[in-house]
């Protein structure tokens, strides 16, 4: 039976344009983003869908305000498991508020799409302060390209756009849930079909948008602070 648990990692601030691709009356509006990785346990195998943003260095804590009363590290050990348990991360990208905490688990893989993790060491300059190359460092990557069935009951699904080498997570569970990722970051981005506001390429996360609103199931929005359970 295949568990999946949704944690947290706290939140940190940001424009709400960030979130909305063209809605103006969300520039210059602060979002208290939640950071939301996804605890998924099957057979053999104990997966992090994002590890949250992480301890970040202080040449970033000036961009980016956290409030992190409830880090991965606790919010993990309220269920039981230990650092050294996690056997993968699926990571949907590698901005910082997404990778800040693989660092924390030796046992794991690292699974990111091979164009990301190109892209992480050599972002144009409009994405550059959202990566942070430390928390990269020493990572057991396994680069995937496209689509990837990582086990019976975990899909990877190739979502770029918001960065080149965006993916999502289908989890087959109790019922199917779909990690979005910055896809869709907010509820509202796939109900109303508005594009996230960090692009790469927006024709593209329009695709992917669309690719994620056919799968029927429970959408899971990476910093939507009202979804707080499944
Ligand atoms: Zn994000």
């Amino acid at each position: 039976m295949v568990e999946v648990i949704l944690l947290s990692d706290g939140y940190f601030f940001l424009d709400m344009g960030f979130l909305v691709y063209g809605k103006a009356l969300y520039y210059g509006k602060l979002y208290k983003a939640a950071l939301k990785p996804l605890l998924v346990k099957t057979g053999d195998e104990v997966v992090l869908v994002d590890s949250g943003i992480g301890e970040l260095p202080e040449s970033f804590k000036k961009y980016y305000k956290t409030e992190r009363t409830q880090p991965l590290t606790s919010s993990l050990k309220q269920i039981g498991i230990a650092p050294e348990e996690v056997t993968a991360i699926i990571n949907t990208h590698l901005h910082m508020d997404h990778a800040g905490n693989n660092r924390l688990f030796p046992n794991a893989k690292t699974y990111v799409q091979k164009a990301e993790l190109q892209y992480a060491y050599n972002p144009h300059r409009f994405q550059k302060m959202a990566y942070v190359k430390e928390f990269l460092e020493g990572l057991d990557f396994i680069t995937i390209t496209g689509d990837y069935a990582f086990s019976d009951d975990v899909e990877i699904i190739s979502t770029p756009g918001h960065t080149p080498g965006h993916q999502s997570v289908l989890v087959h569970g109790e019922c199917d849930y779909i990690y979005c990722g910055d896809i869709a970051p907010l509820r509202e981005n796939l109900e109303r079909r508005n594009i996230v506001g960090v692009l790469f390429n927006p024709v593209d996360a329009l695709e992917s948008l669309d690719r994620l609103r056919q799968i029927e199931g429970i959408h899971i929005f990476a910093h939507d602070n009202e979804q707080v359970t499944l």
